[in-house]
C-alpha cells in the first residue's frame, strides 16, 4: 500500500484508478468544513465498491444497541454518525449509456486532493461500450468561508464522437449507513420543492427529529460560456429532487455543469424556515459564482495555514504527512460551534459512531491550545462541563458516586457497549481532568476553575474515591477490574496508568479547591456548598493519594502495566513472524488478550502526561521495556512513543514513529484507511513534531523548547500561540525563534532563559 499516493508537499495524488483501493482513496480525499463533510466519492454513478458518505456535524442517530448478551448497565443505543443527503450526485448519460467507471475502460485517471486550497479534483478518460471516448474533469469544495455552501464544476468532453449528453444533478436523501445495526433506513422525507431556478429537499431523522435541508442550483456552460437550458426537466421523486439537462455535444466541445449546493438544519434554524434558509444560501452561492466562492474559500484556507502549517525541508514524504494531518483536523473541527466535538473519523467514515472520546482531551486539546485562540480549547472543556449531569447519571447507573464520563458520546450519554470498555476503561475520566490542568497550565486562565473546572474535578474525584478499594492486607488502595489505554489487556487489576491518573486527579482537585479558598473566597464557599463537599471526603482523598498502589516490576525497574503483566509470556514484536500483524486482523481476540503485546501507549501515556515527575533513567527504562512489546495498532500510539523517543535522544526511533503516525492513513499502516481516517490521532502527529522534535513544554508559566533536527531533514519550522503571542520556530543547522505577534515573551531553550522580543529573533 505504501506509495499508492504520490509524494508531493501539498497534494495527495492518486495516479491511475485501482478499484481495490477506491475506499482507501475515498477516505484520504475527504472534504469537510466543520459544518459538513464527505468522502472523496465520484459525482457520477459508480456500481463498483465504494462507501458513499456525506455527514453533517451534530446530526446523529441513536441506533438500537446490538450485542450478543445483554449486560445490566449497557446503554440502550449507540449514536451513529449519520450518512445524510448526497449533495454531490451528477448522473451522466452519454448517447443513452450511463457513465459508470466500473463499466467502462478508464485511462489517464487522476484524483487529487489539494490541501493548500482545500479542493478535490478528478480527471479521466472513459471509453464505453459504444467505443465513445469521453474526457471528464471535476473540481469541488466545501466552503471554509461560508460553511453552508459548496460547489462542483463538472465537465464532459466527447473526444471521438458527437452525441446527446444528459446531465442530472440531484439531491438524494435515500442514503443508508453501512454500519446500521438493523438495516434500518434512518431518514424520512419531510418536504421537497423543485422550482425553475433551484430545488430543495428536507429529510428528518427518525427518533430524534433532526431536520436537514439541502438545496441546489446549477449553470450549464459550453466551452466556458453559459448556455440557457429552458427545457431542463424537473425531477421530484421519493427522497429525491433534481434536474435533467440534455444537449447535443460536438466532438471536443466541453460541456460543464456548475452545481451549487447548500445545507442547513434545525440545529440552527426553525423547522418552518429550513427550505427558505437553504434556498437563500444556495442563491447566495449562485450569485457569487463558482470562482468568487472558490477564491473566498482559498483565502480562508490560507489564513489557517498561516497559523498552523509545519514545514519540513528535505523529506517530501514527511512534509506531505504532516500537512495531511493538519489539513484534516482543520476540516473536521473549526471550534465555532460549542455543541460539537471531534469524532475519531470526523467526516470521513462511519466507524466508531459517537463524536467524543478521551482522544479529544488527551490529543486534540494540546493541538488547539497551540494553534488557535484559547477559547477553542476552552469550548472543548465546557462541552464536558455541559455533560456533567449526564456523567453523574452514568456513574449512578454503575452504582458509583460522582461522575463517570462516557467512553463514547454524542450528547453526554454513554453509547459504547462492550463491558470491558463501557464499565472498565475508566481512565477516560482522568484525561478529562488532565485537560483542565493542561488548559490552565498553558493559558494561565485559572479563572476556569472558578467558573467550570472545579465542579468537574470534584465529581470525577468522587468517582475515583468510590471506585478504588482499600486492601487492608497490603494497606493500599487498588483499582480492580479495569481496562487501561492498552485495550489488548482487559479486566485487569491495578493498571498503573489508571491508578496514577486517578490519584493525580485527587491531588489536583485538592489543589484547585485550595486555590479557590485562597483567591476567590466567595466562590469557594459557594462551590463547597453547592457541591456539598465534606471534610471527610478530602481526608479520604488524601489517604488514597498516600496509599495508592502502583505495580512495579522490580527486576526490570519499570512500572508494571498491570498486576498480571509479567505472568504473560514475554515476546518482543520483532520476534514475531510479521505475517501475524496487524494482530487485530490476524489473531483471535482471546489470543491477543493472553499475549504481552500492547496496542497503544499505556504506561508511556502516563509518562507523557506526568513527565516532570520522572527522571530520564526511569523514562528510558520504561521506554526500552515497553516499546519493543507495542504493536501500535491504535492510531494514538506512535505519537506518544515518538515524543518520548525524542526526549530520550532516540532520534531514529522518533523519526520512525513520526512517519508512522503522520502517514498512518496515507500508507494504510493498519490496513483500515478504507473505514475512514484517524482524525483524532492527527493531533498526535502534530504533537510528535512540536512536543517531540521541538521539545515544547510549559513549566511554571514559561514556554520551554529543546528542539532537534531529525537526520534526514534539512530544516523544519512550526508556529505556536502562547499567551497572546505567536512564535515561529525554525530548526535547521541553527535554531531561530521569532516573536511574530506580541511584544515580549520570556522563553527557555535547552534550559537557558531568554527574552524573546518582536523583531529580535533568537538564534541558537
Ligand atoms: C483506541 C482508543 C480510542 C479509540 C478512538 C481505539 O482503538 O484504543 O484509545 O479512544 O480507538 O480513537
Amino acid at each position: 500500500m505504501k506509495e499508492y499516493f504520490k509524494n508531493n508537499e501539498w497534494l495527495i495524488i492518486e495516479d491511475g484508478f485501482d478499484p481495490d483501493y477506491n475506499r482507501v482513496a475515498e477516505s484520504a480525499m475527504s472534504l469537510g468544513n466543520g459544518h459538513m463533510g464527505m468522502r472523496g466519492n465520484f459525482e457520477e454513478a459508480y456500481s463498483g465498491d465504494s462507501l458513499r458518505g456525506t455527514y453533517y456535524a451534530g446530526i446523529y442517530y441513536p441506533d438500537k444497541t446490538k450485542v450478543g448478551w445483554w449486560k445490566n448497565g449497557y446503554p440502550e443505543w449507540f449514536a451513529k454518525v449519520l450518512n445524510g443527503i448526497n449533495v454531490i450526485g451528477i448522473d451522466v448519460i452519454i448517447d443513452g449509456l450511463e457513465l459508470d467507471l466500473a463499466k467502462c475502460e478508464v485511462t489517464d485517471f487522476k484524483r487529487v486532493l489539494n490541501m493548500q486550497h482545500g479542493y478535490l479534483e478528478r480527471s479521466f478518460v472513459a471509453t464505453d461500450k459504444n467505443n465513445h471516448k469521453t474526457q471528464i474533469t471535476s473540481k469541488r469544495f466545501l466552503s471554509m468561508a461560508d460553511s453552508e455552501l459548496g460547489a462542483i464544476a463538472y465537465s464532459v468532453t466527447p473526444l471521438n464522437y458527437t452525441s446527446t449528453i444528459k446531465l442530472t444533478p440531484y439531491l438524494d436523501g435515500k442514503v443508508v449507513n453501512e454500519d446500521s445495526n438493523y438495516d434500518e433506513f434512518f431518514w424520512e422525507e419531510v418536504e421537497k420543492k423543485v422550482d425553475d431556478n433551484s430545488c430543495f429537499l428536507t429529510m428528518r431523522t427518525k427518533k430524534l427529529g433532526f431536520q436537514l435541508t439541502c438545496a441546489m442550483t446549477y449553470d450549464v456552460l459550453s466551452n466556458g460560456e453559459k448556455v440557457a437550458c429552458h427545457d431542463a426537466q424537473k425531477i421530484a421523486k421519493d427522497n429525491y429532487v433534481g434536474y435533467t439537462v440534455e444537449k447535443v455535444v460536438e466532438k471536443n466541445e466541453q460541456l460543464t455543469l456548475m452545481k451549487y449546493f447548500s445545507s442547513v438544519s434545525n440545529r440552527d434554524y426553525d423547522n418552518n424556515h429550513l427550505g427558505m434558509k437553504a434556498t437563500e444560501a444556495v442563491n447566495r452561492a449562485h450569485r457569487s459564482g463558482y470562482d468568487v466562492l472558490l477564491d473566498a474559500h482559498i483565502a480562508a484556507w490560507e489564513e489557517k495555514w498561516q497559523k498552523n502549517d509545519i514545514t519540513i525541508t528535505g523529506d517530501t514524504e514527511a512534509q506531505q504527512g504532516i500537512r495531511f494531518n493538519i489539513f484534516h483536523l482543520n476540516q473536521t473541527y473549526t471550534g465555532e460551534d460549542q455543541r460539537l466535538n471531534i469524532g475519531p473519523k470526523g467526516f470521513t467514515g462511519e466507524k466508531y459512531g459517537g463524536s467524543t472520546y478521551w482522544d479529544t482531551e488527551a490529543y486534540c486539546v494540546p493541538f488547539y491550545l497551540s494553534t488557535a485562540s484559547s477559547d477553542i480549547a476552552r469550548n472543548l472543556l465546557v462541552y464536558r462541563y455541559n455533560h456533567l449531569e449526564k456523567a453523574k447519571e452514568n456513574a449512578a447507573k454503575l452504582g458509583l458516586k460522582g461522575a463517570l464520563y462516557p467512553m463514547v458520546t454524542m450528547n453526554g450519554e454513554e453509547c459504547h457497549n462492550e463491558w470491558e470498555i463501557t464499565f472498565e476503561e475508566i481512565h477516560r475520566n482522568g484525561a478529562i481532568a488532565y485537560a483542565i490542568y493542561n488548559y490552565i497550565n498553558y493559558t494561565g486562565d485559572k479563572g476556569y476553575l472558578a467558573e467550570y473546572g472545579t465542579d468537574v474535578l470534584v465529581e470525577i474525584s468522587r468517582f475515583w474515591a468510590d471506585r478504588v478499594n482499600y486492601n487492608p492486607r497490603k494497606d493500599k488502595y487498588m483499582i480492580l477490574g479495569v481496562t487501561g489505554p492498552n485495550e489488548y489487556d482487559n479486566n485487569v487489576n491495578n493498571n498503573w496508568y489508571t491508578n496514577t491518573i486517578a490519584s493525580w486527579t485527587l491531588e489536583y482537585t485538592i489543589e484547585a479547591l485550595s486555590y479557590l479558598k485562597e483567591e476567590h473566597q466567595t466562590i469557594y464557599k459557594e462551590t463547597i456548598q453547592r457541591l456539598g463537599v465534606q471534610d471527610h471526603e478530602i481526608t479520604k482523598w488524601k489517604d488514597i493519594i498516600k496509599k495508592m498502589y502502583y505495580p512495579y516490576i522490580e527486576d526490570e525497574g519499570v512500572f508494571a502495566q498491570q498486576d498480571g503483566y509479567m505472568d504473560k509470556e514475554q515476546i518482543l514484536v520483532k520476534e514475531l513472524d510479521q505475517a501475524n500483524l496487524p494482530l487485530n486482523q490476524k489473531w483471535s481476540w482471546d489470543r491477543i488478550l493472553r499475549s504481552c503485546f500492547i496496542k497503544q501507549a499505556d504506561v508511556l501515556q502516563g509518562i507523557y502526561f506526568f513527565n516532570e515527575r520522572y527522571d530520564l533513567d526511569t523514562i528510558k527504562r520504561n521506554f526500552d521495556f515497553y516499546e519493543p512489546r507495542t504493536v501500535h495498532e491504535s492510531s494514538l500510539s506512535p505519537c506518544i512513543y515518538g515524543i518520548i523517543a525524542s526526549q530520550l535522544g532516540y532520534e531514529d526511533k522518533a523519526h520512525e514513529m513520526y512517519l508512522r503516525t503522520s502517514r498512518l492513513d496515507l500508507d494504510n499502516y493498519n490496513n483500515d484507511t478504507e473505514d475512514g481516517l484517524h482524525i483524532t490521532s492527527m493531533a498526535g502527529t502534530w504533537m510528535s513534531v512540536v512536543h517531540g522534535f521541538g521539545g515544547l513544554k510549559v513549566i511554571d508559566n514559561k514556554l520551554h523548547l529543546a528542539p532537534f533536527l531529525p537526520k534526514v531533514w534539512q530544516e523544519y519550522s512550526f508556529r505556536v500561540v502562547f499567551r497572546d503571542c505567536l512564535i515561529k520556530v525554525i530548526v535547521g543547522k541553527q535554531i531561530t525563534i521569532y516573536l511574530e505577534d506580541g511584544e515580549l515573551l520570556p522563553i527557555t531553550v535547552y534550559n537557558q532563559d531568554y527574552e524573546l522580543k518582536k523583531d529580535q529573533p533568537i538564534t541558537i
